[in-house]
């Protein structure tokens, strides 16, 4: 989440210099989500509400990306070991974007990235799940028994994971591996991984096929494309 000085914000948005901006907050003149702020330095959400004595302040337009994330990236803004991450994909997009959950380094697929601080939260809050579905490569293969644990929700720490759809795609009895279809709403650390893990086995290879009704499509690993506003409205 984009958090901002307060009166940078203001600034920002061509209504009065940052020192101007400091003495509207003092005076009681700045709203934040309908709240008179007048703690200098308080942090906003970049879409938050602002109005300055009762009028909007105008904020960057809102863009959200549907990203096609390779292997071997970061899905963070910086990285503490200078990997390379999701946002360098956008150098020539004019906007400060961040991704809407994440994706381990070495899981590729579907990312939504955006500006839009609103829908960021909406979509992350775990009771709207939002279907995710990804394509495992496992090592081993799946009894009977383990798909009906998947599909029921298996232990993961002291937590149960949701109910998720399973569907073995391939099986290659030869090399002792299979390709497995997850449908799952969760969104927790490596949730994939351990659901995986917890019933034995490791997973090779991950990747994100869909996000709700958004699929990778044409796109290529790497390539990105932005939402249209229908999309965007059939998120929410
Ligand atoms: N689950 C995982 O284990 N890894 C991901 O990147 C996404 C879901």
């Amino acid at each position: 989440m984009a958090l901002e000085r307060l009166q940078k914000v203001i600034a920002e948005a061509g209504v009065a210099s940052r020192r101007k901006a400091e003495k509207m907050i003092v005076a009681g003149r700045v709203r934040v989500d309908g709240k008179v702020v007048t703690q200098l330095g308080t942090k906003v959400d970049t879409f938050s509400n602002v109005t300055v004595d009762g009028e909007p302040i105008e904020r960057e337009s809102l863009h959200t990306y549907l990203f096609y994330k390779p292997r071997g990236v970061v899905s963070t803004a910086n990285d503490e070991k200078g990997r390379k991450t999701v946002v360098d994909f956008f150098e020539n997009v004019p906007y400060r974007l961040y991704p809407i959950g994440r994706l381990d380094y070495d899981t590729s697929g579907l990312l939504l990235m955006t500006n839009d601080g609103q829908l960021a939260n909406l979509l992350m809050h775990p009771r709207n799940e939002v279907p995710k579905v990804y394509v495992a490569k496992i090592k081993g293969i799946l009894t009977p028994e383990e798909i009906t644990l998947l599909k029921k929700g298996v232990k993961i720490d002291n937590r149960k994971s949701a109910p998720a759809k399973v569907k073995v795609l391939k099986t290659n009895p030869k090399k002792n591996t299979q390709i497995v279809q997850l449908t799952i709403h969760e969104g927790h650390y490596h949730q994939v991984k351990r659901m995986f893990k917890a019933v034995g086995h490791l997973v090779d290879k991950l990747s994100r096929e869909r996000y709700a009704f958004l699929d990778l499509h044409s796109l290529t690993s790497g390539q990105y494309r932005e939402l249209t506003r229908e999309e965007v409205d059939r998120l929410k």
